[in-house]
């Protein structure tokens, strides 16, 4: 009798351990997949703008204004394609041991003058593209200011401004009953092989789980370039609808799960 009662418990306790870790995705999905690209780079328009448009699906660009300026009409037709615009600050900061951050060092800079500074890219892509960014992505994935014992985290500085705050480098795909938004997982995949980019896709959609792949240049497969042959590969893996796969904006998923994490808590999804 105890073993039996021992053993309905433990049923039951699997069974409430399962329901809570199915993921949160919509209806025959396993897992979510986002392209993000950085930088406003002009092969991102030349390249990838036909390429997205070929495939049928959506990227979010991280734009740099200053490049962005540059091209401003290939920007506009990004939106009109239905591609997310990103915040990826006005000046780029990173560590000065990078000898093109030397001048512009999160190591001299403080909370208030990164926020200067993201504030001035949101203002200046508002300005010249007439749209709001609610994602960020963090400049060479890097997240403090300061030195020493006056680094500070500038995580809370994105958390209050966006819904969506991206890294880069990282080495895991986001959990979504787990992740922080302010700092979701960044996967590089310039310079990836399609059957690499595939194999970190399955693996998710075996977990569960939400890739943002991050990437600079757009074509030939190279440093700091995603191979069109890679994107191809995602878009045709996602469209099959047997794969479970949510390929769509960083902004867009995030967005699903805010309202979805607002539902849970049962509590209204804030304005933005
Ligand atoms: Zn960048």
């Amino acid at each position: 009798m105890k073993t039996h009662a021992a053993a309905l418990l433990a049923l039951l306790c699997i069974g409430a351990f399962a329901q809570e870790a199915r993921p949160p995705w919509p209806e025959g999905k396993r897992a979510a997949v986002s392209l993000t690209f950085d930088d406003a780079r002009p092969s991102q328009i030349d390249t990838g703008l036909p390429l997205l448009e070929k495939l049928g699906i959506r990227a979010t660009f991280f734009v740099s204004p200053r490049n962005m300026e540059k091209r401003l009409d290939g920007w506009k037709r990004a939106i009109e394609a239905g591609h997310e615009i990103g915040n990826h600050s006005m000046t780029h900061p990173c560590t000065g041991n990078y000898a093109f951050s030397r001048s512009n060092a999160l190591e001299d800079y403080d909370l208030a003058r990164i926020a200067g500074d993201i504030d001035a890219a949101q203002q200046a892509v508002h300005r010249l593209l007439g749209v709001t960014p609610v994602s960020f992505a963090y400049p060479c994935g890097l997240k403090f200011t300061g030195r020493g014992r006056n680094v500070r985290s500038y995580v809370p500085v994105v958390a209050e401004r966006f819904l969506l705050g991206r890294g880069y480098m990282d080495e895991a795909a986001n959990d979504p009953a787990f992740f922080d938004p302010a700092q979701a997982m960044g996967t590089p995949f310039d310079d990836m092989a399609p059957a690499e980019a595939l194999k970190l896709v399955q693996d998710a959609a075996r977990q569960g789980r939400w890739v943002i792949f991050v990437g600079h240049d757009i074509g030939p497969r190279r440093f700091q370039s995603v191979d069109s042959a890679t994107i191809e590969a995602i878009a045709a893996y996602a469209k099959d609808p047997a794969n479970g796969i949510w390929l769509d904006t960083a902004g867009a998923i995030a967005k699903y799960l805010a309202q979805k994490r607002g539902q849970e808590h049962n509590s209204p999804f804030p304005e933005r």
